[in-house]
């Protein structure tokens, strides 16, 4: 009986929650959607629109009125409308005097105009309080309430209480407001939904470069030239070997491509005596985009795992043990078992199965989710020290798996090297340089110098 009088109390409306009137220029999409979304949160919606005619798609429960009539009913002003029809509000400029006006508008190109949006409307309108939000979230994820991608909604303006109204809105509808300052971070705001994977276009491209010329140089190799000298038609190499050859490659290499910046800042650091002298832009740059090239890194060290798992089920392996296992029974002859290759084939297979799992153990530590849940310390241990070993034992795993063979003229197809062995000349020099810079004589003067140590003191007493 308790319970159930304890539940009908839980599902009678809380009429505290009636929140206070807010009023969205235009009916458009984001208009809409915006209003929707307000009403379920319990606000009372008033539209300004050109058209008073109610129509099927407003919200149920939204008045629509003429701009200025509408403007009276809120203390802010929603303007879901594009920038190109702003003058239009000119003419409205005593209604709106006073009040917050929201820009949420976006632009077609990146610095499309010289002013940002949200500065060209507080230009039309000097009495207005403008604020900039909302931009970043779509029409879409409102309605569909699919907002988990969007949940940040970034703020700016020049007046306090202003933005702080506004951010009160944006926690209402169950968003995380970002204060990103004053109206002049509009333009950056701005460009925000304009750029595509802006922190993922070095590593791709320099990835697919890379990939590619790979390719093509064991193409070269493995096929025109097996076709060309020995008759044999390796084409199908295509499809599984040559790509088992590629992703390896490329994982080793982007992985020491991710602590190759860190040996030159290092290095850097070393020769000015001082962190505080800024690093070049590309070095800069290079840093910012470590965890891409990680990732893309790791995903081709699992292309790399899956490929190799599948590798006995092809028909080629398949053709290639049973006829070693006609010739042994031709012959009448059974080769013994070569302790040596049994050690190094045990060792090559242990050696990337752990730096496989130290590959993805740094993969999960840079989620987000994980990386919030760590210090600052377990995480730099988890990305530099494991991140280290996971090169070193990658790094072993191509050497192990090369042996003897590298020095192997037959490896020397055209005098070219094999890619094996290009792919270890840039993991070999970090992991040199790196037990170099380790050295208690190198790593105590770096150790001061990031510390904040000067060489040359610039501002001495
Ligand atoms: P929309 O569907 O084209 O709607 C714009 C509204 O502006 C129209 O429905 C109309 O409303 C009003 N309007 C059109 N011409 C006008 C004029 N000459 N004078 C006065 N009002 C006029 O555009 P939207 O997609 O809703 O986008 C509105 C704003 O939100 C844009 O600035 C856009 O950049 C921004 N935005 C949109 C999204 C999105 O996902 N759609 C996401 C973020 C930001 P009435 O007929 O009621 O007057």
């Amino acid at each position: 009986m308790n319970k159930s009088s304890s539940n009908t109390m839980a599902l009678t409306p809380n009429t505290s929650n009636k929140r206070e009137t807010v009023c969205i220029f235009g009916t458009g999409d984001f208009g809409r959607a915006l209003g929707h979304k307000m009403i379920q949160s319990g606000y009372a919606v008033v539209y300004g629109s050109r058209s008073t005619q109610i129509s099927n798609l407003i919200p149920k429960d939204a008045e629509v009125l003429g701009h200025a009539e509408a403007a009276q009913k809120a203390a802010v002003i929603i303007i879901a409308i594009q920038r190109q029809h702003y003058n239009f509000l000119t003419p409205l400029a005593e209604a709106l005097h006073g009040k917050v006006l929201v820009d949420i508008s976006n632009n077609l190109k990146l610095n499309q105009h010289p002013e940002s949006n949200a500065e060209y409307l507080a230009q039309l309108l000097p009495g207005s309080k403008v604020v900039k939000a909302f931009n970043t979230v779509s029409a879409w994820a409102l309605q569909s309430g699919t907002l988990d991608a969007s949940r940040q909604v970034f703020v700016c303006g020049d007046d306090v209480e202003a933005k702080q109204m506004v951010m009160n809105i944006v926690r209402a509808l169950g968003l995380t407001p970002l204060d990103k300052g004053s109206l002049l971070a509009a333009q950056e705001i701005e460009n925000y939904p304009l750029q595509l994977f802006p922190m993922w276009k070095f590593p791709i491209f320099l990835s697919l470069g890379l990939a590619a010329f790979f390719f093509f140089y064991c193409v070269a190799l493995d096929i025109i030239y097996t076709y060309i000298y020995e008759n044999n038609n390796f084409s199908f190499f295509i499809a599984i070997t040559i790509p088992n050859r590629v992703c390896p490659v490329m994982a080793l290499i982007l992985l020491a491509l991710v602590y190759l910046p860190g040996i030159f800042a290092a290095i850097i650091q070393l020769h000015r005596g001082t962190k505080y002298r800024r690093f070049p832009d590309w070095l800069d740059k290079w840093m910012l985009c470590r965890k891409q090239l990680g990732l893309i890194a790791l995903a081709f060290a699992s292309l790399h795992a899956v490929f190799t798992l599948v590798s006995p089920l092809r028909a080629f392996v398949r053709w290639r043990i049973s006829k070693g296992i006609i010739s042994q029974a031709l012959n009448n002859k059974t080769e013994p078992l070569n302790n040596t290759n049994a050690w190094l084939s045990d060792s090559y297979l242990a050696l990337g199965i752990l730096g496989y799992f130290l590959f993805v153990l740094l993969g999960i530590t840079s989620l987000p989710s994980v990386s919030n849940n760590v210090n600052w310390r377990e995480f730099r241990f988890v990305q530099s020290k494991l991140g280290y070993l996971a090169l070193i034992l990658c790094t072993a795993h191509t050497l192990v798996y090369g042996g003897k063979w590298f020095l192997s003229p037959s490896a020397y197809k055209w005098y070219l090297p094999n890619i094996y062995i290009l792919s270890l000349i840039v993991p070999c020099a970090v992991l040199v340089v790196k037990f170099v810079l380790i050295l208690p004589c190198i790593d105590k003067p770096l150790t001061q110098i990031r510390q904040g140590w000067e060489r040359n003191p610039k501002y001495s007493e």
